[in-house]
């Protein structure tokens, strides 16, 4: 068997393991990934028990990497043993996240290892085809990754009897239409079966009720991405990793007004600040920072003087009431104008609803409205009261995340821009009354 520890040992700085961006080149071709013991872990997995590779997963302590950071064996072992049904893997790549786009890095760079992630997932549930529902815009990572796969069927990586063994999988790329709302999971289950992607109400969950009515696990690139280095490398090496509750690597996305915007694979609970000024290279002309959405648009905004010694993984920034996401931080410099920024957040999401819930459909409109109206220097006083208002009917108030992710940047950094915003509204009431 070849020897697959290179591959997710490259060393980083200052010397932490690289498991998903490992530093090779033309590591996206077959050759060079298998010459680096690229599916080593895959005939490692094989040799064991199903279980036994889905408990080396739950002890690793990965964690999602789409969002939620649900710990991933843990989700697993939902799907219901047996084999009376079809089982799914639904993999989502329909990176849509304004600010997230790591995803992207591992389809470009490194497709095969993902590939053999979800072999090893899909062996360990009993899953007989894998889906990869790719972004409709991917169309590069698309013809990337479908390359990718054919390499691997023809191989015999993928298909019947795999390496020999009794074990066979069909994985198949699947292109969205380019709608935000199919990267949620139960949307995406319902693009892939042919119909709208409408949300559906929950439960029944995926692992209950997913695709075609059948046991579905849906998970993340990333996350998958990290399967094979977990099995090569054992549970407790991952664990060690980063934060002891978020271990691993994480994709950091890091974009806005920084010198050197970029994807950079880091250890969970890497400084944010480190993340700014050593690696994305500091904010552009040396500005302050005004604000900073350190996982996605939808996430709560951190205030520039908040950022001290705050931790990148999910628990550190529950702390301070904000959230991990998908890791794309989007820094904003001292001279952004809030409004702006919080106009072109709540537009996107009120053009990605796809209308079922009344408070999603009409709330993310009527704050549009008032955003527009403050943007165009009519805003009132009381506009900032009648957006939490507005949100707060929004938030948990929907089928499905969507409505949360509209409200959370509007709630939130009126919470903590509030004299900011007050000031602002201030001077547009004098303006129209002078
Ligand atoms: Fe659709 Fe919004 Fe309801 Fe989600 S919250 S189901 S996007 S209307």
């Amino acid at each position: 068997m070849s020897d697959a520890t290179k591959l997710y040992a490259q060393n980083g700085d200052p010397g932490f393991p690289r498991i998903v961006l490992p530093e090779i080149p033309n590591l996206a071709q077959m050759e060079t990934y298998e010459s680096n013991g690229g599916y080593a872990a895959l005939k490692r997995a094989l040799e064991m028990d199903p279980a036994a590779v889905t408990d080396v997963v739950k002890k690793s302590g990965l964690r999602g990497r789409g969002g939620a950071a649900f710990p991933t064996g843990l989700k697993w072992t939902f799907m219901p043993k047996g084999n009376e049904k079809p089982k799914y893997l639904a993999i989502n790549a329909d990176e849509s996240e304004p600010g997230s786009f790591k995803d992207r890095q591992i389809l470009e760079f490194n497709p095969h290892q993902l590939i053999e992630g979800i072999l090893i997932a899909s062996y360990a549930m009993g899953i007989k085809a894998a889906y990869i529902y790719i972004r409709g815009e991917y169309y590069k990572w698309y013809k990337i990754l479908e390359k990718a796969v054919e390499e691997a069927y023809s191989r015999k990586y993928v298909g019947e009897n795999i390496a020999g063994s009794n074990f066979s999988v069909d994985v198949y790329v699947h292109r969205g239409a380019g709608a935000y709302i199919c990267g949620e999971e139960s949307g995406l289950m319902e693009s892939l079966e042919g119909k709208r992607g409408y949300p559906r109400v929950k439960p029944p969950f995926p692992a209950q009720n997913g695709l075609w009515g059948n046991p579905t696990t849906i998970n993340n690139v990333e996350t998958i991405a990290n399967v094979p280095a977990i099995i090569w490398n054992g549970a407790e090496w991952f664990a060690k990793i980063g934060a002891e509750k978020h271990p691993g690597t994480l994709l950091y996305g890091v974009s806005g007004h920084v010198n050197r915007p970029g994807v950079f694979e880091l250890p969970s609970g890497t400084l944010l600040t480190d993340l700014i000024y050593k690696y994305a290279g500091g904010v552009i002309g040396d500005k302050k920072i005004k604000m900073v959405i350190p996982g996605g648009s939808s996430m709560p905004p951190l205030r520039g003087d908040q950022l001290e010694g705050v931790k990148m993984d999910a628990e550190s920034l529950k702390g301070v009431g904000s959230a991990i996401g998908t890791g794309g931080v989007i820094v904003m410099d001292e001279d952004t104008n809030l409004t702006k920024v919080l106009l072109r957040i709540t537009k996107f999401y009120w053009d990605e609803s796809c209308g079922q819930c009344t408070p999603c459909r009409e709330g993310t409109g009527w704050m549009k409205k008032i955003l527009q109206r403050m943007y165009d220097g009519g805003g009132k006083a009381e506009d900032l009261d009648l957006l939490v208002r507005v949100a707060n009917n929004i938030e948990g108030n929907t089928i499905c995340a969507l409505g949360d992710a509209a409200a959370w940047p509007v709630k939130f950094t009126i919470q903590r821009f509030r004299k900011e915003l007050e000031e602002e509204l201030a001077s547009q009431e004098r303006s129209a009354a002078a």
